[in-house]
């Protein structure tokens, strides 16, 4: 009986690891096993019991249910952007994600939409990171809702699999901290060693701890929180790796008709989901406050003004490549950018780009010719670097196939102007209430607007007084 309990919850465990790693030697073999992709579109009974079982799941309407792997591969994406933009967002719609029994199913969907992903798009582009940052709040979730005798197991046999426990040096970190993905005020380190398991803490640190109960003090510091950190980040990693890997291969292996499929319906949910920034007055969809009007230069700061004449060549590159770019598509598409949401691109605002063609471009290239000598003329690269920062890659002009390969900037604040562009900061009284061109733009708009109570100046001034970054 005590063996036959052991093979259980081994098999359990192998089967939580794949279900929160998709990467895990579990995981790559659920995937060899599955093979081929031409029944993904095929009704699937086991995957239907499975989700129709699990706790709490919605069976009130058909759409909730995916049928099939690639349903399963939209809706894991579906579920992170509902979470993420809908206030209408019911976790019992979504049940069955959390349901450790789906994990087969899980892993090759997690597949098959990071193919499709990777194809379809750029790995820089929004829709790659909406992948990774699904795949990332997926395993938190799921982590959080284990019982903790298979949490405990289920994290230790993770970071098994993912780093060498015992030892992990500070430097095997470095692809999470380069991305950004992990601080190292997150962890522990001693001796360059990043510090995870309690008797290595407290070997280390005890004699060291006055006052305070040790162990009380790693489970502060560190304690499982730490290891679902690094395990989610390192995952998110991995699948940022992937989705660079299949891209690069989609360029000379012809790709599979259900992966260009299943990649066109995420591009229509996602673009569904984010809906709210584009419509008449950028509202609509789920529940956006967002403005997007014509630019009004009455309200531009004194340090665009001066942009906008002519900077000299010491300031010129950075003046309008930087600064004036990502403020004028901004100010003009996405104001409230910074009380919003960061994964926006300009073609969920603009989508034939007519606005940018029409106003954006046109205003940052009469800046550039206004400068002494003219941007352009003594460094014509710059011209594709101001396309660039408007996220559509290095090209001579924005074009919808070329969008996500790079970022769309935000503007920099006002402490980086007056370090890196300080000729141009000459600060008016409105500069005292602000702490970003943006913000300054987004209030005098609400103060030269400001007729009355009406919701829009409402909104404009809250969008406003939030972009202080
Ligand atoms: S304080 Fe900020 S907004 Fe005002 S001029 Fe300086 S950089 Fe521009």
């Amino acid at each position: 009986m005590a063996k036959f309990l052991s093979i259980v919850l081994l098999r359990l465990n192998m089967v939580i690891l794949s279900y929160l790693n998709p990467f895990s030697t579990e995981g790559e073999e659920i995937v060899r096993e599955q093979g081929s992709l031409d029944d993904v579109f095929e009704i699937n009974t086991d995957l239907l019991r499975i989700v129709m079982d699990s706790k709490s799941q919605n069976l009130s309407n058909d759409n909730y249910i995916p049928q099939n792997y690639a349903d399963l591969a939209v809706k894991r994406l579906e579920w992170y952007l509902r979470k993420k933009y809908d206030k209408k967002y019911d976790h019992n719609d979504y049940a069955f994600l959390l349901n450790p029994n789906i994990a087969q199913f899980d892993v090759i969907s997690f597949y098959i939409a990071a193919q499709a992903i990777a194809i379809k798009f750029n790995p820089n582009s929004r829709e790659s990171r909406l992948m990774i940052e699904c795949q990332g709040r997926l395993i938190e979730e799921r982590l959080e809702k284990l019982p903790p005798i298979n949490r405990k197991e289920s994290l230790n046999g993770l970071l098994n699999q993912i780093v060498t426990q015992d030892n992990i040096k500070w430097t095997s970190l470095g692809p999470l901290l380069d991305s950004k993905k992990i601080k190292l005020t997150d962890v522990i380190l001693d001796k360059g060693k990043v510090i995870l398991e309690k008797d290595d803490f407290l070997t280390r640190f005890e004699d060291k701890i006055i006052g305070r109960v040790p162990e009380k003090m790693y489970d502060l510091l560190i304690g499982d929180k730490i290891k679902e950190m690094i395990i989610s980040r390192m995952i998110m990693q991995y699948t940022e790796n992937y989705l660079k890997k299949v891209h690069e291969m989609a360029s000379t292996i012809e790709p599979h008709p259900a992966l260009l499929e299943i990649g066109e319906q995420i591009a229509v949910k996602i673009k569904e989901n984010m809906s709210y920034l584009s419509g008449p007055g950028g509202s609509g969809g789920f529940g956006g406050n967002i403005k997007a009007t014509a630019l009004q230069p009455n309200a531009f700061p004194p340090c665009i003004g001066k942009t906008i004449e002519g900077v000299g060549s010491g300031n010129r590159n950075d003046a309008i490549v930087l600064l004036l770019t990502s403020f004028a598509s901004y100010a003009r598409l996405y104001p409230s950018v910074f009380r919003n949401e960061s994964t926006t691109k300009i073609s969920d605002i603009d989508p034939d780009l007519k606005i940018t063609l029409n106003e954006i471009i046109p205003l940052i290239f009469q800046a550039a010719d206004n400068c002494n000598p003219p941007l352009f003329e003594d460094d014509p690269q710059e011209k594709l670097n101001v396309i660039a920062k408007l996220g559509f890659g290095v090209h001579k002009e924005p074009e919808l196939k070329n969008e996500g390969e790079s970022k769309w900037y935000t503007p920099m604040s006002c402490d980086k102007i007056k370090i890196h562009l300080s000729s141009l900061c000459k600060p008016d009284a409105t500069c005292k209430k602000i702490g970003n061109p943006l913000s300054y733009y987004n209030r005098k708009t609400w103060e030269l607007r400001n007729s009355g109570d009406n919701e829009d100046n409402a909104q404009t001034k809250e969008s406003s007084e939030d972009a202080q970054t």
